[in-house]
């Protein structure tokens, strides 16, 4: 995908302060933090969002296992951390490839906004 902004990230055309990567997935540092941990996972392949998951049944496991272990690693599993998953466009979805917010470092509200 030429206009991805994420594709260009996971192919290194756009800096970018990565935490993890491995032969499916990418970890970086949000631009624009919404907590003090706040770091996206992005799968390497081109998935326009969370629906595309059928067509890659294991990936999202896979990201749900690295979250995981980011919140560990950041620190911030004991206390708790939010994953989002922000999907079209009352979901939220800005940036169309897919990804999971992994939010962290301050309570959390509810309802989300
Ligand atoms: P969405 O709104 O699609 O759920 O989330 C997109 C996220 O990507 C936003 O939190 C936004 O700050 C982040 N973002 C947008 N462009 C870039 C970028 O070039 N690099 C990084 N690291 N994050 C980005
Ligand atoms: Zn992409």
């Amino acid at each position: 995908m030429q206009d991805c902004i994420f594709c260009k990230l996971v192919q290194g055309k756009i800096p970018c302060q990565k935490v993890y990567e491995d032969e499916r997935v990418v970890a970086v540092r949000d631009i624009n933090p919404q907590a003090p941990v706040h770091l996206l996972v992005l799968p390497r392949s081109h998935l326009e969002n969370l629906l595309a998951l059928d067509e890659a049944p294991d990936l999202g496991g896979h990201c749900l296992t690295v979250l995981g272990r980011l919140a560990r690693q950041a620190g911030v599993a004991e206390a708790g951390f939010r994953v989002v998953v922000n999907t079209g466009a009352e979901g939220g979805q800005s940036v169309n490839h897919l990804h999971f917010h992994l939010l962290g470092g301050r309570a959390m509200g509810w309802p989300p906004g």
